[in-house]
């Protein structure tokens, strides 16, 4: 009897230790390849991929009013009249939206794609506002080298004119000297008693917006007017807030 059951261990002994190495090595290989499926689908899938697929501007009448983040998603927003972080000390804006004519987003598009290219991009505190918005801006600062008289209407009302800023890649604000609608000397293009960092940021956002066809006004760093938007009609329109 002992003789039988000695080989008999000894071969389901070389058997066991044959097949495990296999069985460890086979699960192994499995999740790595799973886990490197995993790792390449979430790399693949970039940022730009969330949300609902983006619209195209090519046949978008140059007149017609879009909402900017449906044709890239390339820029920040920080809409101060949504919220009560503005001069007026009021939320006028049932929500924070950029709406723009069309020729202006496409200016607005190709300027941020230069500004990219360098490592920053466009940040908006106001695009196109309502006529009635700008008659409420006008009782609290009836001065026209700050606020537009709504009687003949702001390029801001026509679609034509935008706030904005630049941001690096972590997406933090660059140094422009004062804060939006800083009602004072130190806003203006003019004003040069400021670090040769703030003026460098000053220019870089003045000489992309010019090159795209935008123009800018003394009396505030922040505010770019597209010269073929700027006759366009007076509007009064409210957005849809979702
Ligand atoms: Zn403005």
């Amino acid at each position: 009897m002992k003789k039988i059951i000695v080989p008999l261990v000894i071969v389901i002994f070389f058997t066991a230790c044959k097949e495990k190495p296999e069985k460890r090595t086979a699960p192994a290989e499995s999740v790595k390849e799973a886990t490197e499926t995993i790792r390449d689908t979430v790399t693949e899938k970039p940022e730009k991929e969330a949300g609902p697929a983006l619209l195209s501007l090519d046949g978008v009448e140059d007149t017609a009013f879009v909402r900017l983040r449906d044709y890239s998603r390339d820029f920040v927003y920080d809409m101060k009249y949504a919220t009560e972080d503005n001069f007026l000390k009021t939320k006028v804006y049932d929500c924070a939206e950029c709406y723009v004519r069309a020729q202006t987003a496409k200016a607005l598009i190709a300027a941020n794609r230069d500004l990219m290219e360098q490592g920053y991009r466009i940040k908006f505190f106001d695009c196109y506002r309502p006529h009635d918005v700008q008659k409420k801006m006008w009782e609290i600062v009836p001065n026209p080298q700050y606020v537009a008289n709504p009687a003949k209407g702001s390029i801001h009302n026509k679609g034509g004119a935008v706030d904005i800023t630049l941001v690096d890649t972590d997406g933090n604000a660059l140094d422009m000297g004062t804060g939006f609608d800083f009602f004072g000397k130190e806003a203006h293009h003019d004003y040069t008693g400021l670090p040769d960092e703030v003026l460098a940021n000053r220019r870089l956002l003045k000489e992309t917006m010019e090159k795209h066809g935008f123009w800018s006004i003394r009396t505030e760093w922040w505010h770019y007017n597209l010269t073929s938007a700027s006759n366009g009609k007076v509007a009064n329109f409210r957005w849809e807030c979702e």
